[in-house]
C-alpha cells in the first residue's frame, strides 16, 4: 500500500489545497461545540462527532441476533448500522444509509457508463400486466399481493419486466435510431420469503438495481448483454471483492441465456461448480445431477464451492416485448418487436455480502469505497496529560474533512473523551473506519507525529501532518 513515500510536487499541491484552513487558529470559533452549522456551506461543515451519531452500538454486549444469523448481520446489528423491524425487514440506520448511498453512486457510474438511464417505477404494481405475462400465477406465494378499495389486485413489485415493457409499448413510434435503450432503477423490492434469514442477505424488503434493455435484434441484444456483464465485473473489482460469473438457470424470469454473479462464501446458499482447467463456472442447478466432468473441456477439474448471489443477468429475447407489443420502427419504416435483456444487482445484498466476506468475527471491514466514514480522529482522553491536544485534534478533523475535496464529509471525531484512547481504538477497529488518526503524546512533540492505523492493510504509521495529509488526499471516495 502506498503511503508516506510522497513525491515533493504532490506535497506542494496538497499544501495549496489546505491553505485556507492553515489560516484558522487552533482556537478558531469553528471548533466551538454547539455552534450551529445551518448557515455554513456544506464544504466547510464541521466533522461529525461520534457522541452525536445515531448509531446505537452494542459492540461489547455481543447482542444476540437469534438463530437465523450470520457474521454480517451480527456485525451490522452490533455496530448500530441496522435495527430489526419485522422478520426480514430492517431499519437502515444512518451509517448504513451512507454506505448504501455510496454503493448506489458506484452503480450509477457503471450503469451510465454503458448507456443506462435512470428512472423510478412504482413499487405498487397492478395485477393486470402480470396476468397478461402469465406470471401472476407463476410467482406463487413469494409475491406480496394486496387489493385496493375498488377490489383491484396489486402486488408489491419483486421485479419490473411487465411494468417497463408496458411503459415502452406505450411509446409507439420509437425509432431504431434510439436503440439500444437501457432503463434502470434502484428501488426497494419485495419478496415474501418463507424464512427470512441472514439479515440483508435474505430479507423480505431489499434494495435492487434492475435494468432493462431494448435492442433492434439478437446480435445487438447480445452485445448489450455482454457490456452490462462487463460493467458488473468492473463494479465488483472496484469494491475489491472476489467474484465469479456462472452460467445460471432462467427461473421464473425466463429467456434463453442467464448468468449469476456470486461472491464465494461458506454461508452462500448457491452451490457452484468451477472448472480449474478451463474456467467454466455454473450453478449446479444448470448441470445434470452427479456430473463430475466439466461440460466444456471434459476434464475432471470441477470443484464445488458456495456463493452468495449478488447479480443476475437474463437475455429475454421477445418473451415480454411480444406480449405487450413493445415495438420500434425499423430502418424499413415497419414496426418490429424489440429484443430485451434484464439485469439485476442486489444492492443491499452486495453491502451485506461484502461485509460477510471481508470482515472477521468481531470487526467490520468494508470495501474502502463503502465505509460510512473514511477517517476517524481520536483526541486524547479528557484530563490526561495530553488533554491540551484536544483542540489540535478538533482542528485536524475539521481541516481534513473540509480541506481535502475527496474527504468532504468523510471525517468523524470520536469526541467521547471520557473514554481512554485504547477503548476508542478498539471501537474504531470494530466499526472498520479505513483510517484511524490518533492525536496522542507524539503530536505534542516539536515535530508533531500522528499515529495512523490503516485498518484495511493492518499497518500502523507515525506521520507528520504533511505526510498524513498527503496520504489521505489520495484516498478514493465516491
Ligand atoms: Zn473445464
Amino acid at each position: 500500500k502506498k503511503h508516506a513515500c510522497c513525491g515533493f510536487s504532490r506535497l506542494m499541491t496538497t499544501k495549496l489545497h489546505l491553505t485556507p484552513f492553515l489560516r484558522l487558529s487552533r482556537r478558531s470559533p469553528l471548533a466551538a461545540p454547539g455552534l450551529s452549522c445551518v448557515s455554513r456551506a456544506a464544504s466547510n461543515a464541521p466533522p461529525a462527532r461520534v457522541s452525536r451519531l445515531f448509531q446505537p452500538c452494542n459492540l461489547r454486549e455481543g447482542q444476540d441476533a437469534g438463530d437465523m444469523t450470520c457474521r454480517s448481520q451480527r456485525l451490522m446489528l452490533q455496530g448500530g448500522l441496522l435495527h430489526p423491524s419485522s422478520p426480514g425487514c430492517f431499519h437502515y440506520l444512518p451509517g448504513a444509509v451512507r454506505s448504501v448511498e455510496k454503493l448506489v453512486r458506484l452503480v450509477d457510474r457503471e450503469m451510465r457508463g454503458v448507456g443506462g438511464q435512470k428512472l423510478d417505477m412504482p413499487a405498487l404494481c397492478a395485477a393486470e400486466p402480470w396476468k397478461r405475462s402469465g406470471r401472476w400465477g407463476l410467482m406463487g406465494k413469494e409475491m406480496f399481493r394486496l387489493r385496493d378499495r375498488h377490489g383491484t389486485d396489486y402486488c408489491l413489485g419483486p421485479t419490473h419486466e411487465e411494468a417497463v415493457t408496458e411503459l415502452l409499448a406505450s411509446q409507439g413510434g420509437l425509432s431504431y435510431k434510439q436503440l439500444p435503450l437501457l432503463l434502470y432503477q434502484v428501488t426497494r423490492k419485495f419478496r415474501d420469503e418463507q424464512k427470512p434469514k441472514f439479515g440483508l442477505l435474505r430479507g423480505r424488503e431489499f434494495y435492487m438495481k434492475d435494468m432493462y434493455s431494448f435492442d433492434v435484434d439478437k446480435d445487438a441484444a447480445q452485445h448489450t448483454y455482454q457490456s452490462v456483464c462487463e460493467a458488473y465485473g468492473r463494479l465488483f473489482d472496484q469494491l475489491g471483492l472476489r467474484w465469479v460469473q456462472v452460467q445460471a438457470d432462467t427461473g421464473n424470469i425466463g429467456g434463453t441465456l442467464s448468468h449469476e454473479f456470486h461472491l464465494p462464501a461458506d454461508i452462500g446458499e448457491d452451490r457452484l461448480q468451477v472448472c480449474g482447467n478451463c474456467g467454466f463456472a455454473a450453478n449446479v442447478e444448470t448441470l445434470s445431477p452427479g456430473r463430475a466432468d466439466c461440460p466444456r473441456c471434459e476434464s475432471s477439474s470441477l470443484v464445488e464451492s458456495k456463493g452468495i448471489e449478488v447479480g443476475h443477468t437474463f437475455y429475454l429475447g421477445t418473451k415480454y416485448s411480444s406480449v405487450f407489443n413493445a415495438t420500434f420502427i425499423n430502418a424499413q419504416n415497419k414496426p418490429e418487436v424489440a429484443e430485451m435483456g434484464c439485469f439485476g444487482l442486489g444492492v443491499s445484498r452486495i453491502l451485506a455480502a461484502a461485509i460477510e466476506v471481508l470482515s472477521s468475527d468481531d470487526a467490520i471491514r468494508w470495501p474502502s469505497f463503502l465505509a460510512p466514514y473514511q477517517v476517524c480522529v481520536l483526541p486524547p482522553k479528557r484530563g490526561s496529560k495530553t488533554g491540551q491536544l484536544t483542540s489540535l485534534a478538533e482542528e485536524l478533523a475539521h481541516s481534513l474533512g473540509s480541506g481535502l475535496s475527496n474527504l468532504r464529509g468523510e471525517v468523524v471525531l470520536d469526541d467521547r473523551t471520557q473514554m481512554t484512547i485504547g477503548k476508542r481504538l478498539k471501537d474504531a477497529a470494530r466499526l472498520g473506519y479505513p483510517y484511524v488518526v490518533v492525536v496522542g503524546p507524539r503530536a505534542a512533540e516539536e515535530l508533531p507525529q500522528f499515529e495512523v492505523v490503516c485498518q484495511n492493510s493492518g499497518e500502523t504509521l507515525f506521520l507528520s501532518r504533511e505526510a498524513l495529509v498527503d496520504m489521505l488526499s489520495r484516498v478514493e471516495t465516491v
